[in-house]
């Protein structure tokens, strides 16, 4: 059965990319009748945001693609929650330090610090000497009286070359260039290698679909499932998502967070369709398809090794296509006229010019006559649209200049 997942670490809410991962790992589990399941990788505990875990899940439902398994519906195979799994991670490196394919390290960190230095100074990438790698036994025993938590490192060997089922054949020499990684530190939290590795498997996670960054972590990643004689998953790594301009999305903006968009007025029809067009993965570019459609046309064979380039300025037009599509279906007309009327009694509330304006047949006709006009429910509330739910702002005074008849009119308009 396919069984992906989404696995975010809670350093930060969800934006755009984040999304876009989940959403092809969505796809692609319905597509395919399996699961998706979303489980968040929290052993980095310093780098962890305060609400960072909620956000993303009350996102992924928001955008209307939840997961079938996650930390908060829990399923067969919870925790779902890196920091919970401790002791999965634990029992691995154990039975990779019984075959030798890991080996204690007793380097203190001011060690670690100058090879670092050394390193930088002469122009190198830094990297792990491996100096405890080949230590006696009788050294490791000597050592473990006075450390008996060390750190745990993996030994890396030639990695063997892999088929990426959206970058094709891929080998990384990663023993020539990267020191042993450490796979559990000395406090017994796992390095996102050991951690993602152990969690895919005992997950049963059948395909990994994960950002292009990832690609050369693979080949570690495949070593660690040999050295644990587990069958590793397909990978299907996907490109990078980018700006119009080829930049990188930045998260510091603020402006590609999800809730943001959400609080915009923004329907996540209109993300999940904007991020898929500009990607790859479907027979031809069109706008305005909706998630099901998505599923149905999705073809991981098509996705491609181009940047995905963003073009933010158009998410209007395409919210605007969404809107149309729900103003057309009755219930979904329904649910929108009683969005709006919040909308209205929010940004005008006093100022109302009658209460009727609030009556459900009114807003809707209101809706229905604006619908081409607008890109967001939002933006019927918008100052230029004050006319439909105010009284204009005059009075007798400012009436006389325009007409002599101004006692009539202000009489009919003023009541
Ligand atoms: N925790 C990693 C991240 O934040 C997950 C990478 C993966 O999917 O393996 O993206």
């Amino acid at each position: 059965a396919v069984r992906v997942r989404f696995a975010p670490s809670p350093t930060g809410f969800l934006h755009l990319g984040g999304l876009r991962t989940a959403l092809y790992n969505y796809i692609f589990a319905k597509k395919h009748g399996g699961s998706f399941i979303l489980r968040l990788e929290d052993t980095d505990q310093t780098r962890l945001v305060p609400g960072a875990a909620e956000n993303i899940e009350d996102m992924l439902e928001w955008a209307g693609i939840p997961p079938d398994e996650s930390p908060r519906r829990g399923g067969p195979v919870g925790p779902y929650l890196q920091s919970q799994r401790l002791e999965l991670y634990a029992q691995a490196a154990e039975a990779l330090l019984k075959t030798g394919a890991a080996y204690p390290c007793f380097c203190s960190s001011q060690r670690l610090e100058l090879l670092k230095k050394e390193a930088l100074r002469s122009h190198q990438t830094p990297r792990y000497d491996n100096r405890c790698r080949n230590l006696s036994p009788g050294q490791v025993a000597q050592k473990l009286a006075k450390n008996p938590k060390p750190a745990i490192r993996f030994r890396l060997e030639e990695a063997p070359a892999f088929q990426d089922l959206v970058y094709g054949w891929n080998r990384h020499e990663v023993a020539s260039v990267e020191g042993d990684p450490v796979i559990l530190k000395s406090d017994g939290f796992p390095t996102y290698h050991l951690a993602c590795v152990v969690d895919d498997h005992h997950m049963g996670i059948s395909h990994v679909l994960r950002g292009s960054e990832w690609l050369v972590s693979t080949s570690k990643h495949l070593l660690l499932y040999q050295a644990l004689g587990w069958p590793p998953p397909h990978f299907a790594h996907l490109p990078l998502l980018l700006n119009k301009d080829g930049s990188k999305l930045s998260k510091r903006q603020g402006d590609i967070f999800l809730e943001k968009f959400a609080a915009a007025g923004f329907l996540p029809d209109a993300l999940l369709d904007i991020i898929t067009n500009c990607g790859s993965g479907f027979p031809e570019n069109q706008m305005g398809r909706t998630l099901p459609e998505l599923i149905a046309q999705f073809d991981l064979t098509r996705i491609t090794c181009h940047s995905a380039l963003l073009d933010l300025e158009k998410l209007p037009e395409f919210n605007r296509l969404h809107l149309r599509r729900l103003v057309s279906n009755a219930t979904q007309r329904h649910q929108l006229v009683e969005k709006l009327q919040v909308l209205v009694e929010e940004a005008f509330g006093s100022q109302l010019s009658d209460r009727a304006v609030l009556d459900p047949a009114y807003v809707e006709r209101t809706m229905l006559l604006r619908q081409d006009h607008i890109c967001r429910l939002q933006d019927l509330v918008s100052p230029a649209y004050s006319y439909l739910w105010t009284r204009p702002a005059v009075d007798r005074a400012q009436l006389g200049t325009i007409s002599e008849k101004v006692d009539e009119i202000a009489e009919r308009v003023l009541g």
